[in-house]
């Protein structure tokens, strides 16, 4: 099934209705994003988006070994890939991937781009906080944390980089400068967390953000017994 929106180009092994909203999901996803101040690197490029039904069709193209979705460029088109019925949220994983192509990330160090890629993925539209995913929330709070050090210097090739935390860590960190730096996300970088290892230390600092992983975890139950009341 084909689809062709404004910006994207959705060829999806679906029905029509669902890769009708992938296009629909994308664009939604591209007008945040520019509303925060993150555009596409290569805007006069089409962009192309291939869904596969599942994990089995998407393999002789999977970039990586864990990953069910990725984003790439090449000289005259980008591309998302993505494994529709796959672990995880699919409508989440597309925001991830369009995030991906706002930054420069070849040029990122892995935690900061990936941490960057989901904060941006959870935004909305209306200057809203982002949403808390409390599957992240709680997996952070439930298992041991990969020392704070080797977030930061893992390169794409190294084990932390497949370590369980790494994820929901980056992504924490990227959320939590973004809150108390008080600059919009976009002026965010790696070195400010890097800053703060220095000021603190590695188990001040990891105290520090377990605590705003609590806080997180309170604010999203709260919004949710409002919602209920
Ligand atoms: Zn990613």
């Amino acid at each position: 099934m084909e689809v062709i929106s404004e910006r994207f180009h959705v060829v999806a092994d679906l029905d029509a209705d669902t890769a009708r909203r992938i296009a629909t999901h994308l664009e939604l996803t591209a007008d945040t994003l520019e509303s925060l101040g993150f555009y596409v690197r290569q805007p006069e490029l089409p962009v192309s988006v291939i869904v596969f039904d599942g994990e089995e069709e998407f393999g002789a193209y999977r970039v990586g070994t864990d990953a069910r979705a990725f984003a790439a460029y090449s000289e005259d088109r980008l591309y998302i890939a993505i494994a529709w019925n796959a672990p995880g949220d699919p409508w989440q994983a597309l925001s991830h991937e369009w995030a991906h192509l706002t930054t420069d990330f070849k040029a990122l160090p892995p935690w900061f781009r990936e941490g960057l890629a989901d904060h941006l993925s959870l935004a909305r539209g209306d200057g809203l906080e982002p949403v808390t995913p409390t599957n992240l929330v709680n997996a952070l709070l439930s298992k041991y944390w990969l020392p704070i050090d080797q977030l930061l210097r893992a390169g794409d090739e190294d084990a932390a980089r497949r370590h369980e935390q790494f994820y929901p860590q980056s992504w924490l960190a990227v959320s939590w400068l973004a809150e108390t730096e008080g600059l919009p996300v976009r002026e965010i970088t790696p070195y400010m967390l890097q800053g703060r290892l220095l000021a603190s230390g590695m188990h001040e600092l990891e105290v520090q953000l377990r605590a705003y992983a609590s806080e997180l975890q309170l604010r999203a139950a709260s919004s949710r017994s409002a919602r209920r009341a």
